[in-house]
């Protein structure tokens, strides 16, 4: 019996876990659950799964979820704040953690996690975003294992030789794969008047809508370029991205003789979440089957950058090393806010970035106060550049 904390359990990956668990109820049981405020979301988690703690980071939701909680005779009990998040992912009883918080708010409990030496499942790709180097050694240290979510590292996880010293020595490059989101065939110029309902709705996977704007700029691919180069030690010239609109191949590897490794499935987060949760072995998903033949084709074309500009930005803030992905990743999570606010156009999220990757990308930051500084930093910058942009 594995016992399992999760954090951002109300989100899309953390109902797509809790839809496996609940597969498996034999194999895994629920430690805890955290998110930020929905008390009613997270109440009716914790009498399908009578986890032992549940965690909310807003005060006042977690003691309308202890007074609803206690009302029904459950037994869970409530904590509240940040502090508690990265208490339910450290405490000795847990054997694995779903990090599926979104944004660099998710980065100090999935560090816990990563130095209490659990299993981490790490969704939260930002954390290894703004701390890669840093959260790669606290991984090292605590001596847990590392599990990508995020379909295209997992799919290049499982698509590596098993032994990790092979990585660098046989493997010429790796290529992740992108459906180009909803705004693939569209002319760049008739961007500028996009909403965010339209931005959200992506073709092919249903996720959160931070994330989903992320697609539509090709934002998350520059975030995940960033992410493959720390979960695999790949420098950034042999880390290519192709667009791929059916996203059936989840990514791929190229070896030096010329051999690809896929990984091949629906598009369904179930399938890399069991992968994590049951690694070296395999469990359902409830995922559907492939069927190649009703697919018929699978195409594949270059990102045009100008269509895309944001995805150049992962490779320049590699370049310039330092806090410069932190900065990257402050500097989208402002802009995408301020766009499905209603205050910023589409097409002017990549000017914020850029403006503020310019401005303080090549600031210093090696330890994690110092990233969290500049993390302050760049919301603020990004904020002002936002304002200057603003409709
Ligand atoms: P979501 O918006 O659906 O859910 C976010 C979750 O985080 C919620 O439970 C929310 O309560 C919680 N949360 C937000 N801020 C918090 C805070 N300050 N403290 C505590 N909890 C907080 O997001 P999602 O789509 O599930 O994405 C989660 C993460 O997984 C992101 O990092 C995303 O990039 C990554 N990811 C998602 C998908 C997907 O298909 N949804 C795929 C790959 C990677
Ligand atoms: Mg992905």
């Amino acid at each position: 019996m594995k016992r399992i904390t999760i954090l951002g359990s109300t989100g899309s990956i953390g109902r797509s876990t809790l839809e496996v668990l609940a597969l498996h109820a034999q194999g895994f049981e629920v430690y805890a659950l955290g998110a930020r405020r929905s008390d009613d979301v997270l109440l009716g988690q914790c009498l399908r799964f009578a986890p032992r703690y549940a965690v909310l980071e807003d005060a006042q939701a977690a003691s309308r979820l202890q007074q609803a909680l206690r009302e029904r005779g459950a037994t869970t009990e409530v904590l509240a704040g940040a502090g508690a998040l990265q208490q339910v992912a450290a405490e000795p009883q847990v054997d694995m953690v779903m990090a599926a918080i979104v944004g660099a708010a998710g980065l100090d409990s999935a560090l816990a996690a990563a130095r209490a030496g659990k299993r981490v499942l790490l969704a939260n790709k930002e954390s290894l975003v703004v701390a890669g180097e840093l959260f790669m050694r606290a991984m090292r240290e605590g001596g847990g294992e590392l599990l990508p979510i995020d379909s295209e590292h997992s799919a290049i996880l499982q698509s590596l030789p098993e032994r990790r010293e092979r990585w660098s020595e046989d493997v010429r490059e790796i290529t992740l794969t992108a459906s180009g989101g909803p705004f693939r065939a569209a002319d760049p110029h008739s961007l500028e008047h996009i909403t965010p309902d339209q931005a959200c709705a992506h073709p092919n996977w249903s996720m959160g809508r931070k994330i989903s704007v992320d697609s539509a700029t090709m934002m998350n691919k520059a975030l995940e370029v960033i992410e493959a180069h720390h979960l695999f030690g790949m420098p950034a010239q042999r880390i290519q991205v192709l667009i791929h609109p059916q996203s059936i191949v989840h990514s791929m590897v190229t070896y030096h003789d010329g051999s690809v490794m896929a990984q091949l499935g629906v598009p369904d987060m179930r399938t890399p979440i069991a992968y994590g949760l049951a690694w070296p072995r395999r469990i359902a998903s409830g995922s559907a089957w492939l069927d190649l033949a009703r697919i018929g084709r699978l195409d594949f074309e270059h990102p045009d950058p100008a269509r895309f500009p944001g995805l150049r930005l992962a490779y320049e803030a590699l370049d310039m090393a330092g806090g410069a992905c932190a900065v990257l990743n402050a500097a989208n999570e402002v802009a995408v806010q301020a766009f499905l606010d209603g205050g910023l156009r589409f097409t002017d999220i990549h000017r914020v970035n850029a403006r503020t990757l310019e401005r303080l990308g090549r600031c210093r930051a090696p330890e994690l106060d110092a990233l969290l500084d500049l993390d302050e930093r760049a919301r603020r910058e990004a904020a002002a550049q936002a304002r200057a942009l603003a409709r």
